[in-house]
Protein backbone atom coordinates (compact mmCIF):
# COMPACT_ATOMS: atom_id res chain seq x y z
CA UNK A 1 0.00 0.00 0.00
CA UNK A 2 1.49 3.42 -0.89
CA UNK A 3 2.27 5.60 2.13
CA UNK A 4 -0.89 7.78 3.30
CA UNK A 5 -0.08 11.21 4.95
CA UNK A 6 -3.87 11.36 6.29
CA UNK A 7 -3.60 14.86 7.87
CA UNK A 8 -2.91 16.08 4.55
CA UNK A 9 -5.77 13.99 2.95
CA UNK A 10 -7.99 15.39 5.78
CA UNK A 11 -6.89 18.88 4.78
CA UNK A 12 -7.97 18.16 1.23
CA UNK A 13 -11.37 17.60 2.10
CA UNK A 14 -10.95 20.94 4.22
CA UNK A 15 -9.91 22.84 1.26
CA UNK A 16 -12.16 21.64 -1.07
CA UNK A 17 -14.83 22.56 1.23
CA UNK A 18 -13.20 25.68 2.41
CA UNK A 19 -13.33 27.17 -1.23
CA UNK A 20 -17.12 27.80 -0.36
CA UNK A 21 -17.29 29.36 2.90
CA UNK A 22 -16.64 33.61 2.95
CA UNK A 23 -14.18 33.79 6.20
CA UNK A 24 -10.39 35.14 6.24
CA UNK A 25 -7.21 32.47 5.26
CA UNK A 26 -6.07 33.13 8.90
CA UNK A 27 -9.60 32.30 10.42
CA UNK A 28 -9.32 29.02 7.87
CA UNK A 29 -5.84 28.54 8.74
CA UNK A 30 -6.50 28.73 12.41
CA UNK A 31 -9.71 26.10 12.12
CA UNK A 32 -7.35 23.55 9.66
CA UNK A 33 -4.08 23.44 12.26
CA UNK A 34 -3.83 21.10 14.71
CA UNK A 35 -3.46 23.07 17.98
CA UNK A 36 -1.05 20.97 20.34
CA UNK A 37 0.50 17.45 20.07
CA UNK A 38 1.81 15.50 23.46
CA UNK A 39 4.34 12.65 22.38
CA UNK A 40 5.75 10.74 25.42
CA UNK A 41 7.76 6.94 25.92
CA UNK A 42 7.43 5.09 28.76
CA UNK A 43 8.56 2.20 30.15
CA UNK A 44 6.17 -1.36 31.01
CA UNK A 45 7.48 -4.10 32.58
CA UNK A 46 6.40 -7.60 30.75
CA UNK A 47 4.73 -10.50 32.29
CA UNK A 48 8.74 -12.07 31.28
CA UNK A 49 10.50 -9.13 34.01
CA UNK A 50 11.98 -7.06 30.52
CA UNK A 51 10.83 -3.61 30.02
CA UNK A 52 9.54 -2.75 27.04
CA UNK A 53 9.40 1.17 26.10
CA UNK A 54 6.19 2.46 24.71
CA UNK A 55 5.13 5.44 21.87
CA UNK A 56 1.84 7.26 23.30
CA UNK A 57 -0.09 10.55 21.99
CA UNK A 58 -2.85 12.82 22.27
CA UNK A 59 -3.68 15.03 20.16
CA UNK A 60 -5.59 17.80 20.45
CA UNK A 61 -6.62 19.72 17.40
CA UNK A 62 -8.96 22.69 17.85
CA UNK A 63 -9.97 24.29 21.16
CA UNK A 64 -12.40 26.19 20.15
CA UNK A 65 -14.78 24.50 22.40
CA UNK A 66 -13.60 22.96 25.87
CA UNK A 67 -13.39 20.29 26.65
CA UNK A 68 -12.08 18.37 23.66
CA UNK A 69 -12.90 15.08 22.60
CA UNK A 70 -11.79 11.94 21.33
CA UNK A 71 -10.85 8.34 21.10
CA UNK A 72 -8.02 6.41 22.10
CA UNK A 73 -6.42 4.01 20.00
CA UNK A 74 -4.63 0.98 20.07
CA UNK A 75 -2.87 -0.14 17.07
CA UNK A 76 0.94 -1.48 16.47
CA UNK A 77 1.00 0.83 12.73
CA UNK A 78 -0.40 3.98 14.21
CA UNK A 79 2.18 7.23 14.30
CA UNK A 80 1.55 11.23 14.87
CA UNK A 81 0.30 12.15 11.03
CA UNK A 82 -2.84 9.66 12.06
CA UNK A 83 -2.89 10.66 15.25
CA UNK A 84 -3.41 14.22 14.13
CA UNK A 85 -5.87 13.61 11.25
CA UNK A 86 -8.52 11.66 13.43
CA UNK A 87 -8.18 14.72 15.58
CA UNK A 88 -9.28 16.57 13.30
CA UNK A 89 -11.76 14.73 12.17
CA UNK A 90 -13.01 14.94 15.53
CA UNK A 91 -13.60 18.41 15.47
CA UNK A 92 -15.45 18.82 12.56
CA UNK A 93 -17.23 15.81 13.29
CA UNK A 94 -18.26 17.38 16.68
CA UNK A 95 -19.69 20.30 14.89
CA UNK A 96 -22.14 18.67 12.36
CA UNK A 97 -23.32 16.64 14.65
CA UNK A 98 -24.09 19.95 17.12
CA UNK A 99 -22.27 18.63 19.74
CA UNK A 100 -20.06 21.04 21.97
CA UNK A 101 -16.68 19.73 21.74
CA UNK A 102 -13.58 20.33 19.85
CA UNK A 103 -11.82 17.13 18.72
CA UNK A 104 -9.15 15.80 20.03
CA UNK A 105 -7.04 12.05 19.46
CA UNK A 106 -5.16 9.82 21.47
CA UNK A 107 -3.35 6.53 20.33
CA UNK A 108 -0.47 4.15 22.51
CA UNK A 109 1.51 1.95 20.06
CA UNK A 110 1.11 -1.24 20.71
CA UNK A 111 -0.51 -4.79 19.07
CA UNK A 112 -2.48 -5.89 21.87
CA UNK A 113 -2.53 -9.67 20.86
CA UNK A 114 0.80 -9.53 21.73
CA UNK A 115 0.10 -8.02 25.36
CA UNK A 116 -1.38 -10.32 28.43
CA UNK A 117 -4.09 -8.38 29.67
CA UNK A 118 -2.25 -7.23 32.91
CA UNK A 119 0.31 -5.43 30.50
CA UNK A 120 -2.38 -3.72 29.10
CA UNK A 121 -4.04 -2.86 32.03
CA UNK A 122 -0.79 -1.35 33.25
CA UNK A 123 -0.33 0.62 29.66
CA UNK A 124 -3.36 1.95 30.14
CA UNK A 125 -3.11 3.38 33.76
CA UNK A 126 0.53 5.02 32.73
CA UNK A 127 -0.75 6.26 29.50
CA UNK A 128 -3.80 7.95 31.57
CA UNK A 129 -1.61 9.21 34.20
CA UNK A 130 0.79 11.20 31.74
CA UNK A 131 -2.44 12.56 30.22
CA UNK A 132 -3.60 13.62 33.44
CA UNK A 133 -0.19 14.94 34.90
CA UNK A 134 0.28 17.47 31.46
CA UNK A 135 -3.20 18.13 32.02
CA UNK A 136 -4.10 16.69 28.66
CA UNK A 137 -7.43 15.06 30.14
CA UNK A 138 -9.94 16.06 32.80
CA UNK A 139 -13.68 16.53 32.76
CA UNK A 140 -13.67 20.45 31.09
CA UNK A 141 -10.25 19.63 29.64
CA UNK A 142 -9.71 16.62 27.51
CA UNK A 143 -12.37 13.70 27.81
CA UNK A 144 -11.21 10.33 25.98
CA UNK A 145 -13.01 7.06 24.89
CA UNK A 146 -13.09 4.10 23.32
CA UNK A 147 -11.72 3.42 19.39
CA UNK A 148 -9.41 1.00 17.63
CA UNK A 149 -8.37 -1.46 19.86
CA UNK A 150 -9.86 0.08 23.04
CA UNK A 151 -13.05 -0.20 24.93
CA UNK A 152 -15.23 -0.06 27.83
CA UNK A 153 -12.51 -2.16 30.22
CA UNK A 154 -9.68 0.32 29.49
CA UNK A 155 -11.89 3.11 29.85
CA UNK A 156 -12.98 1.48 33.38
CA UNK A 157 -9.13 1.58 33.99
CA UNK A 158 -8.21 4.70 33.09
CA UNK A 159 -11.42 6.60 34.81
CA UNK A 160 -10.55 4.31 37.77
CA UNK A 161 -6.75 5.84 37.26
CA UNK A 162 -8.47 9.58 37.19
CA UNK A 163 -10.22 9.23 40.42
CA UNK A 164 -6.91 7.92 42.34
CA UNK A 165 -5.39 11.26 41.24
CA UNK A 166 -8.07 13.97 41.39
CA UNK A 167 -10.82 11.67 43.29
CA UNK A 168 -12.11 15.46 45.43
CA UNK A 169 -12.89 16.93 41.60
CA UNK A 170 -16.75 16.28 41.90
CA UNK A 171 -17.25 15.73 38.44
CA UNK A 172 -14.28 12.69 38.13
CA UNK A 173 -16.21 10.58 36.15
CA UNK A 174 -16.68 12.93 33.20
CA UNK A 175 -13.19 12.62 32.79
CA UNK A 176 -13.41 9.77 30.59
CA UNK A 177 -17.03 8.46 28.44
CA UNK A 178 -17.76 4.87 27.27
CA UNK A 179 -17.28 3.03 30.63
CA UNK A 180 -18.75 0.15 32.02
CA UNK A 181 -22.59 0.60 32.96
CA UNK A 182 -21.73 -0.12 36.40
CA UNK A 183 -18.48 2.65 36.29
CA UNK A 184 -20.59 5.57 35.39
CA UNK A 185 -21.30 4.50 31.70
CA UNK A 186 -24.10 5.04 29.87
CA UNK A 187 -27.08 2.57 28.68
CA UNK A 188 -25.98 2.02 24.72
CA UNK A 189 -22.83 3.59 24.42
CA UNK A 190 -21.43 0.39 22.99
CA UNK A 191 -23.72 -0.34 20.11
CA UNK A 192 -24.04 3.98 19.75
CA UNK A 193 -21.59 4.46 16.53
CA UNK A 194 -23.22 1.44 14.75
CA UNK A 195 -26.50 2.25 16.28
CA UNK A 196 -25.56 6.18 14.23
CA UNK A 197 -24.78 4.39 10.86
CA UNK A 198 -28.18 2.30 11.39
CA UNK A 199 -30.17 5.00 11.11
CA UNK A 200 -28.25 7.12 8.41
CA UNK A 201 -28.60 4.43 6.17
CA UNK A 202 -32.35 3.98 6.83
CA UNK A 203 -33.07 7.68 6.81
CA UNK A 204 -30.79 7.90 3.29
CA UNK A 205 -32.68 4.92 2.25
CA UNK A 206 -36.33 7.01 2.02
CA UNK A 207 -34.96 9.71 0.17
CA UNK A 208 -36.38 8.75 -3.43
CA UNK A 209 -34.06 10.92 -5.17
CA UNK A 210 -30.97 9.77 -4.05
CA UNK A 211 -32.19 5.68 -4.49
CA UNK A 212 -33.71 6.59 -8.18
CA UNK A 213 -30.38 8.67 -8.81
CA UNK A 214 -28.30 5.41 -7.94
CA UNK A 215 -31.10 2.75 -9.68
CA UNK A 216 -31.85 1.39 -6.07
CA UNK A 217 -35.53 0.52 -4.32
CA UNK A 218 -36.22 2.92 -1.43
CA UNK A 219 -35.99 1.02 2.45
CA UNK A 220 -33.45 -1.01 4.13
CA UNK A 221 -35.56 -4.08 3.57
CA UNK A 222 -34.04 -6.70 1.14
CA UNK A 223 -30.57 -4.12 0.78
CA UNK A 224 -27.79 -6.05 -0.10
CA UNK A 225 -24.94 -4.89 2.25
CA UNK A 226 -21.12 -5.41 2.61
CA UNK A 227 -19.31 -4.91 5.86
CA UNK A 228 -15.68 -4.50 6.61
CA UNK A 229 -14.55 -4.94 10.44
CA UNK A 230 -16.55 -6.97 13.17
CA UNK A 231 -15.69 -4.86 15.68
CA UNK A 232 -17.72 -2.40 17.67
CA UNK A 233 -18.70 -0.67 15.24
CA UNK A 234 -19.31 -3.31 11.69
CA UNK A 235 -20.82 -5.51 14.25
CA UNK A 236 -23.35 -3.45 14.93
CA UNK A 237 -23.89 -1.84 12.34
CA UNK A 238 -24.48 -4.78 10.54
CA UNK A 239 -26.80 -6.85 13.42
CA UNK A 240 -28.71 -3.90 13.00
CA UNK A 241 -29.45 -3.99 9.87
CA UNK A 242 -29.92 -7.37 9.48
CA UNK A 243 -32.76 -7.32 12.37
CA UNK A 244 -34.35 -4.77 9.79
CA UNK A 245 -34.60 -6.67 7.10
CA UNK A 246 -31.19 -6.02 4.93
CA UNK A 247 -29.33 -9.09 3.91
CA UNK A 248 -25.51 -8.86 5.23
CA UNK A 249 -24.13 -10.67 1.60
CA UNK A 250 -20.25 -10.69 3.16
CA UNK A 251 -18.65 -9.72 6.54
CA UNK A 252 -14.84 -9.30 7.15
CA UNK A 253 -12.35 -8.98 10.07
CA UNK A 254 -8.81 -9.09 10.21
CA UNK A 255 -8.60 -12.96 9.56
CA UNK A 256 -10.81 -12.73 6.45
CA UNK A 257 -13.75 -12.20 4.73
CA UNK A 258 -17.27 -14.41 4.24
CA UNK A 259 -19.47 -13.95 1.49
CA UNK A 260 -22.85 -15.73 1.15
CA UNK A 261 -25.44 -13.92 -1.10
CA UNK A 262 -28.12 -15.70 1.00
CA UNK A 263 -27.33 -13.92 3.61
CA UNK A 264 -24.95 -14.02 7.04
CA UNK A 265 -26.32 -13.47 10.44
CA UNK A 266 -24.11 -11.20 12.10
CA UNK A 267 -24.62 -12.58 15.45
CA UNK A 268 -23.86 -16.02 14.56
CA UNK A 269 -20.46 -15.23 13.16
CA UNK A 270 -19.28 -13.06 15.83
CA UNK A 271 -19.79 -15.98 18.03
CA UNK A 272 -18.30 -18.05 15.64
CA UNK A 273 -14.92 -15.91 15.89
CA UNK A 274 -15.56 -14.86 19.75
CA UNK A 275 -14.99 -19.31 19.86
CA UNK A 276 -12.38 -20.01 16.83
CA UNK A 277 -10.47 -16.37 16.87
CA UNK A 278 -10.79 -16.15 13.07
CA UNK A 279 -13.63 -16.23 10.27
CA UNK A 280 -12.20 -19.76 9.09
CA UNK A 281 -14.50 -22.42 8.87
CA UNK A 282 -17.93 -20.52 9.59
CA UNK A 283 -20.67 -22.80 8.40
CA UNK A 284 -22.93 -21.18 5.28
CA UNK A 285 -20.79 -19.16 3.44
CA UNK A 286 -17.57 -19.16 1.62
CA UNK A 287 -14.47 -17.70 3.16
CA UNK A 288 -11.94 -15.95 1.87
CA UNK A 289 -8.43 -15.16 3.74
CA UNK A 290 -8.44 -12.00 2.44
CA UNK A 291 -10.19 -9.28 4.43
CA UNK A 292 -10.26 -6.63 1.27
CA UNK A 293 -12.49 -9.15 -0.71
CA UNK A 294 -15.91 -7.27 1.20
CA UNK A 295 -14.85 -4.30 -0.33
CA UNK A 296 -15.67 -5.39 -3.67
CA UNK A 297 -18.31 -7.99 -3.22
CA UNK A 298 -21.58 -7.92 -5.17
CA UNK A 299 -23.44 -5.32 -3.32
CA UNK A 300 -25.80 -1.98 -2.92
CA UNK A 301 -24.44 -0.87 0.37
CA UNK A 302 -21.00 -1.35 1.25
CA UNK A 303 -19.75 -0.26 4.93
CA UNK A 304 -15.95 0.00 5.58
CA UNK A 305 -15.72 -0.46 9.19
CA UNK A 306 -12.18 -1.48 10.12
CA UNK A 307 -9.19 0.78 9.41
CA UNK A 308 -8.34 3.44 6.98
CA UNK A 309 -7.06 3.68 3.25
CA UNK A 310 -8.92 0.62 2.45
CA UNK A 311 -10.66 2.34 -0.98
CA UNK A 312 -7.80 3.80 -2.89
CA UNK A 313 -6.95 4.67 -6.07
CA UNK A 314 -5.93 0.96 -7.43
CA UNK A 315 -9.44 -0.80 -6.08
CA UNK A 316 -12.13 2.03 -5.88
CA UNK A 317 -12.65 1.26 -9.69
CA UNK A 318 -13.51 -2.49 -8.53
CA UNK A 319 -16.33 -1.57 -5.61
CA UNK A 320 -19.52 -2.93 -6.67
CA UNK A 321 -21.97 -0.66 -4.44
CA UNK A 322 -24.12 2.06 -5.31
CA UNK A 323 -23.61 3.50 -1.60
CA UNK A 324 -20.69 3.70 0.66
CA UNK A 325 -21.42 4.26 4.26
CA UNK A 326 -17.81 4.75 6.08
CA UNK A 327 -17.88 3.66 9.76
CA UNK A 328 -14.04 3.67 10.24
CA UNK A 329 -12.36 7.08 9.98
CA UNK A 330 -11.02 8.21 6.56
CA UNK A 331 -11.90 4.65 5.04
CA UNK A 332 -11.49 6.26 1.31
CA UNK A 333 -8.28 8.40 0.38
CA UNK A 334 -9.12 11.65 -1.86
CA UNK A 335 -8.40 9.53 -5.23
CA UNK A 336 -10.73 6.76 -4.36
CA UNK A 337 -13.44 9.65 -3.29
CA UNK A 338 -12.85 11.07 -6.68
CA UNK A 339 -13.49 7.77 -8.41
CA UNK A 340 -16.99 7.08 -6.92
CA UNK A 341 -17.66 10.62 -7.53
CA UNK A 342 -17.23 10.25 -10.98
CA UNK A 343 -19.08 6.91 -11.20
CA UNK A 344 -21.72 8.53 -9.21
CA UNK A 345 -21.80 6.10 -5.74
CA UNK A 346 -23.04 8.04 -3.20
CA UNK A 347 -20.55 8.26 -0.53
CA UNK A 348 -22.00 9.15 3.09
CA UNK A 349 -18.63 10.35 5.05
CA UNK A 350 -17.20 9.53 7.66
CA UNK A 351 -17.15 12.88 9.46
CA UNK A 352 -20.96 12.32 9.85
CA UNK A 353 -21.99 9.10 9.52
CA UNK A 354 -19.59 7.63 12.46
CA UNK A 355 -20.32 10.34 14.60
CA UNK A 356 -23.05 8.20 17.07
CA UNK A 357 -20.15 7.06 19.48
CA UNK A 358 -19.11 10.98 20.25
CA UNK A 359 -23.24 11.70 20.37
CA UNK A 360 -23.74 9.40 23.12
CA UNK A 361 -20.28 10.11 24.84
CA UNK A 362 -22.02 13.66 24.90
CA UNK A 363 -24.86 12.20 26.84
CA UNK A 364 -22.91 10.28 29.26
CA UNK A 365 -20.72 13.39 30.29
CA UNK A 366 -24.05 15.39 30.27
CA UNK A 367 -24.84 12.19 33.10
CA UNK A 368 -21.65 12.19 34.82
CA UNK A 369 -22.15 15.74 35.35
CA UNK A 370 -25.19 16.01 36.64
CA UNK A 371 -25.29 13.22 38.59
CA UNK A 372 -28.46 11.35 37.75
CA UNK A 373 -29.30 8.72 35.26
CA UNK A 374 -31.73 9.95 32.08
CA UNK A 375 -35.32 8.99 33.01
CA UNK A 376 -35.15 8.76 36.52
CA UNK A 377 -36.88 11.98 37.41
CA UNK A 378 -39.29 11.67 34.88
CA UNK A 379 -40.33 7.95 34.48
CA UNK A 380 -43.59 7.69 37.36
CA UNK A 381 -44.38 10.90 37.05
CA UNK A 382 -44.65 10.31 32.72
CA UNK A 383 -46.36 7.27 33.59
CA UNK A 384 -48.58 7.86 35.82
CA UNK A 385 -50.00 11.28 33.36
CA UNK A 386 -50.15 9.06 30.19
CA UNK A 387 -52.53 6.23 32.28
CA UNK A 388 -54.85 9.54 33.60
CA UNK A 389 -54.88 10.45 29.90
CA UNK A 390 -56.36 6.71 28.94
CA UNK A 391 -58.70 6.86 31.60
CA UNK A 392 -60.03 10.21 30.52
CA UNK A 393 -60.51 8.85 27.21
CA UNK A 394 -62.06 5.74 28.28
CA UNK A 395 -64.26 7.27 30.24
CA UNK A 396 -65.68 9.74 27.80
CA UNK A 397 -66.00 7.21 24.67
CA UNK A 398 -66.75 4.89 26.85
CA UNK A 399 -64.50 2.04 26.08
CA UNK A 400 -61.70 -0.20 27.77
CA UNK A 401 -58.67 -0.37 26.60
CA UNK A 402 -56.64 -4.24 26.67
CA UNK A 403 -53.61 -4.27 28.95
CA UNK A 404 -52.10 -5.21 25.80
CA UNK A 405 -52.95 -1.38 24.57
CA UNK A 406 -52.58 0.07 27.44
CA UNK A 407 -48.86 -1.60 27.96
CA UNK A 408 -48.17 -0.41 24.21
CA UNK A 409 -49.05 3.13 24.92
CA UNK A 410 -47.33 3.52 28.43
CA UNK A 411 -44.10 2.59 28.44
CA UNK A 412 -41.76 3.85 31.22
CA UNK A 413 -39.06 5.67 30.31
CA UNK A 414 -35.32 4.08 30.46
CA UNK A 415 -31.92 5.36 29.74
CA UNK A 416 -31.71 3.40 26.89
CA UNK A 417 -35.07 4.79 25.13
CA UNK A 418 -34.28 8.09 26.06
CA UNK A 419 -30.36 7.42 24.32
CA UNK A 420 -31.60 5.88 21.46
CA UNK A 421 -34.46 8.79 20.71
CA UNK A 422 -31.34 11.83 21.41
CA UNK A 423 -29.04 9.33 19.11
CA UNK A 424 -31.97 9.15 16.13
CA UNK A 425 -32.57 12.73 16.63
CA UNK A 426 -28.95 13.74 16.42
CA UNK A 427 -28.14 12.01 13.02
CA UNK A 428 -31.20 12.80 11.21
CA UNK A 429 -31.49 16.01 12.16
CA UNK A 430 -27.95 16.41 10.99
CA UNK A 431 -28.31 14.75 7.52
CA UNK A 432 -30.95 16.97 6.69
CA UNK A 433 -28.70 20.08 7.58
CA UNK A 434 -25.94 18.72 5.04
CA UNK A 435 -28.59 17.78 2.57
CA UNK A 436 -29.80 21.17 2.73
CA UNK A 437 -26.12 22.75 2.44
CA UNK A 438 -25.92 20.43 -0.58
CA UNK A 439 -28.35 21.81 -2.46
CA UNK A 440 -28.37 25.56 -1.18
CA UNK A 441 -24.68 26.25 -1.76
CA UNK A 442 -23.54 26.73 -5.50
CA UNK A 443 -21.02 24.30 -7.02
CA UNK A 444 -21.23 22.00 -3.40
CA UNK A 445 -22.34 18.40 -4.98
CA UNK A 446 -21.55 15.86 -2.50
CA UNK A 447 -22.48 14.82 0.73
CA UNK A 448 -18.79 15.15 2.37
CA UNK A 449 -18.17 18.63 0.98
CA UNK A 450 -21.12 19.95 2.60
CA UNK A 451 -20.43 17.92 5.93
CA UNK A 452 -17.20 19.86 5.61
CA UNK A 453 -18.57 22.74 4.75
CA UNK A 454 -21.17 22.83 7.69
CA UNK A 455 -18.32 21.98 10.13
CA UNK A 456 -16.00 24.78 8.92
CA UNK A 457 -19.16 27.50 9.09
CA UNK A 458 -19.54 26.25 12.90
CA UNK A 459 -15.90 25.91 14.19
CA UNK A 460 -15.17 29.33 12.71
CA UNK A 461 -18.15 31.09 13.96
CA UNK A 462 -17.50 29.87 17.74
CA UNK A 463 -13.74 31.49 16.86
CA UNK A 464 -15.66 34.89 15.59
CA UNK A 465 -18.11 34.61 18.89
CA UNK A 466 -15.12 34.48 20.89
CA UNK A 467 -14.00 37.62 19.83
CA UNK A 468 -10.77 35.74 18.40
CA UNK A 469 -11.06 37.08 14.78
CA UNK A 470 -13.36 40.15 14.17
P1 LIG B 1 -12.56 -2.57 17.00
O1 LIG B 1 -11.18 -2.72 17.49
O2 LIG B 1 -13.69 -2.84 17.93
O3 LIG B 1 -12.80 -3.50 15.70
C1 LIG B 1 -12.03 -3.42 14.56
C2 LIG B 1 -12.46 -4.52 13.58
O4 LIG B 1 -11.77 -4.35 12.35
C3 LIG B 1 -12.15 -5.92 14.05
O5 LIG B 1 -13.19 -6.80 13.65
C4 LIG B 1 -10.85 -6.27 13.30
O6 LIG B 1 -10.70 -7.66 13.09
C5 LIG B 1 -11.12 -5.56 11.99
N1 LIG B 1 -9.91 -5.22 11.24
C6 LIG B 1 -8.77 -4.64 11.68
N2 LIG B 1 -7.91 -4.46 10.67
C7 LIG B 1 -8.53 -4.92 9.56
C8 LIG B 1 -8.17 -5.01 8.19
N3 LIG B 1 -6.99 -4.60 7.75
N4 LIG B 1 -9.08 -5.52 7.34
C9 LIG B 1 -10.27 -5.95 7.76
N5 LIG B 1 -10.67 -5.90 9.04
C10 LIG B 1 -9.81 -5.39 9.93
O7 LIG B 1 -12.63 -1.09 16.42
P2 LIG B 1 -13.93 -0.18 16.26
O8 LIG B 1 -14.13 0.59 17.50
O9 LIG B 1 -15.04 -1.01 15.70
O10 LIG B 1 -13.40 0.86 15.17
C11 LIG B 1 -13.43 0.59 13.78
C12 LIG B 1 -13.28 1.89 13.01
O11 LIG B 1 -14.37 2.76 13.37
C13 LIG B 1 -12.01 2.69 13.27
O12 LIG B 1 -11.64 3.37 12.09
C14 LIG B 1 -12.45 3.71 14.31
O13 LIG B 1 -11.63 4.88 14.31
C15 LIG B 1 -13.84 4.01 13.80
N6 LIG B 1 -14.73 4.57 14.81
C16 LIG B 1 -14.96 3.94 15.99
C17 LIG B 1 -15.83 4.51 16.92
C18 LIG B 1 -16.18 3.83 18.21
O14 LIG B 1 -17.07 4.34 18.93
N7 LIG B 1 -15.59 2.70 18.53
C19 LIG B 1 -16.44 5.74 16.65
C20 LIG B 1 -16.19 6.37 15.42
C21 LIG B 1 -15.34 5.77 14.51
Amino acid sequence: MPERRFFADVGRYFDRAAAFVNYPPGLLAQVRHCNSIYRFDFPVRRRDGNIEVVRAWRAEHSHHKLPVKGGIRYSPLVDEDEVMALAALMTYKCAIVDVPYGGAKGAVCIDTRQHAEEEIERVTRRYAYELISKNFMGPAVDVPAPDLGTGAREMAWIADTYQAVRGDQIDALGCVTGKPLSQGGIAGRGEATGRGLFYVLREVCTDTEEMARRGLSTGLDGKRIAVQGLGKVGYWVAQLCYEAGARIVAIADISGTVTDPRGIAPDALREHVAATGGVAGFPGGAVHDSPAAALEADCDVLIPAAVESQLRADNASRVQARIVLEGANGPTTPEADAIFQAAGVLVIPDVYANAGGVIVSYFEWLKNLSHVRFGRLERRYQERADNRLLDVIESATGTTLSSDDRGRIVTPISELTVVNSGLEETMISAYHRIRETMRTVNGVDDLRTAAFHLAIDRVAEAYVQRGVFP
